[in-house]
This record gives structure tokens, C-alpha cells and sequence, in this order.
């Protein structure tokens, strides 16, 4: 059944509920997807091969996010394709605007540079207010208060693998913070300021961590690398934190949400090293994963099992070795703008 909560959250209560009468193992986690009416076809798509490689067993609840309302079309289209619980809820006004603070003249001047030098959504005002909303306001939302992981998927992403353990379950027994499955390097133009504005945050607040080393290169600069987060599974502590909430209203009083294009995924990586150690962070080798074009194909073997830390709960993997590359797909890790070797030494 379906009912209406609030005008702006509807809510689908799935048949799999039935199941946890007795126990429930699951972590108090939610799959969310900011999502437009008009990526339904790619919802769709990318809903299915998410239950069948994982969620039709684990059973987590979804989470869709709108900035204008979903239409019943939509709504129902996704539940069809689910017995979890499903809730659809609408952005608050002010985590989807333009601040008073920021001049519009100087956005539309740069708006226009950007677009004119061919940077991707260079030209987008809705593009900002997604990385913006990401960064620092999703965690906020009303109807994930109560929850303490998150798994970030979207519109058109492929699940390649069967996951037969509950990375959620492993996060929290292994105190793991944040979790990717593809780190590369970003377009430099659309983040000219953000280094120095993260180095400025860490001078002003002393901050010190062993993971910040991973993102410095050549002369103190930027070496690019960041954790691509249209995949992202993560505590919301990390984003509840003063620390990021700090550097989060640090980094948004510089306008440059506006008048550069930074991305949510340069944001939470520069966090993540702000902020975490290198153990709080986990990739996710066996998670089989394309986005765009680009493919994290599994390549777990015995080498890599040798190389968990023995103080880890490797995960229960049946599946070594049986889900290879798909045909003509190279894996992203090989790839000279791949970060995935400097995080694994
Ligand atoms: P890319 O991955 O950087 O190329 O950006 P996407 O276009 O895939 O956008 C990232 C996520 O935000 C996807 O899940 C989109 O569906 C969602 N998204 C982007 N722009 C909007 C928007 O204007 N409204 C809504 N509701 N979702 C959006
Ligand atoms: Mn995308």
C-alpha cells in the first residue's frame, strides 16, 4: 500500500517487511538516489540489476529525492520493481537555490566562461545546486534522520556482480567511514580554488591527518584524485560531523559552489582526507560496477585476500574469479588517470 506521510514524502510499505518479524540483521542503512522524472527509463534499468545482484535479499529501504515532486507515474513505476520499503520525498526549498550571497551576474559571467572553454555542465545552474545539495545538505534531510549508512547509486548505473555479503554490515563491524569503487582524476577546471581553500580550512583549524597525503602531489598541488561518488557507501556520521559541517559552510562562503563547478566527489574525498584516517576508508574491490562508460571490474583473487588486513573480517565471497570483465570492457584501474594504485600503496 502507499500513503501519503507529509505532502512532500510518499511512502511505500514493501511486502519483504513481512519477513523481519523474527530478526533483523540489517544495519539502519537506505539506498538514495537523487533522481529527475525524466531518468525513469535509467531508474528502471538500474533498479532491477540492483535487486537482482543484491537487494532483493539484503532488503534495505530506498530513498528517491526530488527537487520538484515526483509524479505517481514515476512512483509507481519503481515500486513495481521492488518489495522493499520505498520512500519518495521532496527537497526542502532551501537546499536547491541559489543563496542571496551569491552575485548573479558574476555566476552568469562564469556560467558562460566555463560553458565557452567546454567543461561539462560548465553551462548548468541545476548541475550546481546537485553538487551543492550533496555536499552539504543531503545528510539533513528529513526522512533520513534515522539513518546511519548510506548507499549512493543512480539513474543508468550498471551492478555487475552478484554481492553476497551485506557491505553495509561489513562497514559497521569494520568501522568503516566512507567506501568507493572508482577513484580517477577530476577536470581541473571545474575546481581551480578548491585546494587552496582546503588548505587555508586546514591551516585556520589545525587539522592534521595521515590521509590527507593521498590527494598532494608535485609541490603541494593537488594531484586531482578523488572518489567518484555516483557510487558511495558511507556513515552519515562523517557528513553529521562539526568538522565537515565546518568545512562544508567554509567551503560554501567562497561562493564557488557558483562561480566554479565543484563537484560533491572532489568535496567528500578532500573531507575524507581532511577529516578520516586511511583505515576508515574501504574499497570495494568485489563490487562489479559501470558509470558512464567507465568499469570497475572485480579482479579479486588470492593476492588481494593475502593483502587484507588480518584484524579485517574478509567478506564471505563466493564469487572469485566468476565475475570477470564484461567482453571488450577494460577495467578504469588500468587506466593512467586511475588513483586506485596510489591508494592501494
Ligand atoms: P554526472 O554523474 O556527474 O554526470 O551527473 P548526473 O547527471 O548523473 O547527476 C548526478 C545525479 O543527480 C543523478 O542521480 C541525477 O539523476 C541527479 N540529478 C542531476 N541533476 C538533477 C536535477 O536537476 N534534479 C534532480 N532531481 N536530480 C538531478
Ligand atoms: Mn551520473
Amino acid at each position: 500500500w502507499k500513503d501519503e506521510i507529509a505532502p512532500w514524502v510518499w511512502h511505500y510499505r514493501g511486502s519483504n517487511e513481512d519477513s523481519f518479524k523474527i530478526s533483523d540483521n540489517r544495519v539502519k542503512a537506505a539506498i538514495v538516489i537523487l533522481v529527475r522524472n525524466s531518468e525513469l527509463k535509467n531508474m528502471v534499468y538500474t533498479i532491477k540489476q540492483f535487486e537482482a545482484r543484491f537487494n532483493s535479499r539484503y532488503m534495505y529501504p530506498y530513498v528517491f529525492l526530488n527537487d520538484v515532486p515526483f509524479t505517481s507515474k514515476f512512483m509507481n513505476a519503481i515500486a513495481e520493481h521492488t518489495k522493499n520499503n520505498v520512500t519518495f520525498a521532496l527537497l526542502p526549498k532551501d537546499h536547491w537555490e541559489t543563496p542571496s550571497f551569491v552575485d548573479k551576474k558574476i555566476f552568469d559571467q562564469s556560467r558562460k566562461q566555463l560553458e565557452s572553454i567546454g567543461v561539462a555542465y560548465g553551462g548548468l545552474e541545476s548541475y550546481r545546486h546537485m553538487c551543492r545539495f550533496y555536499s552539504g545538505f543531503f545528510h539533513k534531510h528529513p526522512v533520513l534522520q534515522d539513518i546511519e549508512y548510506y548507499w549512493r547509486i543512480e539513474p543508468g548505473v550498471d551492478y555487475l556482480c552478484d554481492l553476497n555479503y551485506d557491505p553495509f554490515r561489513f562497514m559497521k563491524d569494520n568501522k568503516k567511514v566512507y567506501a568507493f569503487v572508482i577513484s580517477i582524476k577530476e577536470i581541473p577546471t571545474t575546481i581551480p580554488s578548491l585546494w587552496e581553500h582546503t588548505l587555508r580550512f586546514a591551516v585556520q583549524n589545525n587539522i592534521t591527518s595521515n590521509f590527507f597525503k593521498f590527494f598532494a602531489g608535485r609541490d603541494s598541488q593537488y594531484n586531482l584524485c578523488h572518489f567518484w561518488s555516483n557510487f558511495e557507501i558511507a556513515s552519515f556520521d562523517f557528513l553529521r560531523s562539526t568538522n565537515y559541517e565546518n568545512y562544508f559552510n567554509y567551503l560554501d562562503s567562497t561562493k564557488n559552489f557558483f562561480y566554479e563547478r565543484w563537484g560533491d566527489a572532489p568535496v567528500h574525498s578532500l573531507a575524507a582526507g581532511l577529516f578520516l584516517n586511511y583505515e576508515d576508508i574501504h574499497f570495494f574491490n568485489d563490487i562489479g560496477y559501470t558509470h558512464d562508460g567507465c568499469t570497475h571490474c572485480t579482479q579479486y583473487n588470492e593476492t588481494d585476500k593475502n593483502e587484507t588486513p588480518k584484524n579485517l573480517t574478509t567478506p564471505d565471497l563466493d564469487s572469485s574469479g566468476t565475475c570477470p570483465c564484461p567482453p571488450n570492457v577494460q577495467s578504469i584501474d588500468n587506466a593512467p588517470f586511475s588513483c586506485l594504485q596510489r591508494f592501494k600503496t
